[in-house]
């Protein structure tokens, strides 16, 4: 038996004892060491989430043991340090064969919850192909990064900043933070915009050369794009990357870029919100926009290259650590503003 954590109304975790689960053909359990926090989990805890009906199991960013292993499973033995992202894309639909497995006729309704618990069981198709050996050089907690670095790679392939360029990235979370640590490792320049005096403070510390405390919104849309602009010689920025998700951000993302730039719509938005859209900016000043969803098995595989080639220090963004029990406490600490993301090791 084991001890999992379950949302079973907003803002109320239960800790049930279940049975340990017992891996089909091709699945492999997970002992889980380290499970982090991530903005989707918080939305979930604070107000439910359409595609989690409670009672539910939570939690997907996570790093293990290998506690038992399925028929076929040939690559993993029961002990063996791993990291895992909680989805894979099933190679067979349009967009598989496409090469957009990030966008998989069913790679969210296959995706696996649950890591805030003793052990978690990964699907098949993520032993196959999103299941890697954790070294013991990456601790646990950083190799529970995987899927959130995952998204950021994604992002950043499309984006595809240029050595030197200057990129603006709108909102100081966890993803927002992750952009600087990646964009840093590749020779990109880096500005912040965003809320929290502690995170531009991280932000400037990871290698942004420049942090400031703007709350969006269309009346301080001016005051950022003139904030920008002294940094740019007037231009405006080479790279922008939106991680708030929110319309304001949308709106500041377009207005902050050069022209000739790229804006990365990373931050998903409120369904069926819409974005006025100034076309001559998009058309005679040709704005590129891309949109990253999700990642596909390549963005998982250059994920693991770097936090285990040791590429990238993400430890920085752990804001603490706790003990499962301590959950609801976590997230109430989060909702508060404290911290980017917490370790929770049960
Ligand atoms: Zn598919
Ligand atoms: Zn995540």
């Amino acid at each position: 038996m084991i001890q999992a954590a379950f949302l079973v109304a907003p803002r109320r975790v239960e800790f049930r004892t279940v049975p340990s689960p017992i891996p089909g053909p091709g699945e492999v359990a997970v002992r889980v060491r380290a499970a982090l926090t991530d903005g989707t989990d918080l939305k979930a805890f604070r107000r439910g989430h359409p595609k989690m009906p409670m009672p539910t199991r939570f939690g997907h960013e996570f790093s293990g043991d290998v506690a038992a292993v399925g028929p076929g499973v040939a690559n993993f033995v029961v002990g063996d340090a791993i990291m895992a992202v909680h989805s894979a894309p099933c190679g067979r639909c349009h967009w598989c064969r496409a090469e957009q497995e990030n966008l998989c006729a069913t790679i969210m309704e296959t995706k696996i919850l649950g890591a805030y618990a003793e052990q978690i069981l990964l699907s098949r198709p993520i032993v196959e192909r999103n299941t890697f050996s954790k070294p013991a050089s990456l601790s646990y907690e950083a190799a529970a990064f995987l899927e959130p670095l995952a998204c950021v790679v994604h992002g950043v392939s499309l984006l595809a900043p240029r050595e030197g360029d200057l990129a603006v990235v709108i909102g100081a979370g966890g993803f927002g933070l992750l952009h600087v640590i990646l964009l840093r490792a590749l020779g990109v320049r880096v500005a912040v915009i965003g809320r929290g005096a502690a995170r531009l403070e991280m932000a400037r510390a990871l290698g942004a050369e420049w942090g400031r405390e703007v709350t969006l919104d269309r009346r301080t849309l001016s005051e950022a794009r003139a904030l920008v602009e002294e940094i740019t010689d007037g231009r405006g920025a080479d790279r922008v990357i939106e991680c708030t998700g929110q319309v304001d951000g949308w709106l500041a993302g377009l207005a902050l870029v050069r022209r000739g730039g790229t804006v990365s719509l990373f931050g998903g938005p409120p369904p069926r919100s819409t974005v006025p859209i100034d076309t001559s900016r998009l058309h005679y000043d040709q704005i590129s926009v891309v949109s990253p969803f999700h990642f596909r098995p390549r963005d998982v595989r250059r994920a693991y290259e770097l936090l285990a080639g040791g590429g990238v220090d993400v430890t920085p963004l752990i804001s603490g650590r706790s003990e499962l029990h301590e959950l609801a406490r976590v997230f109430e600490r989060l909702e508060h503003g404290e911290g980017v993301k917490f370790a929770v090791l049960p």
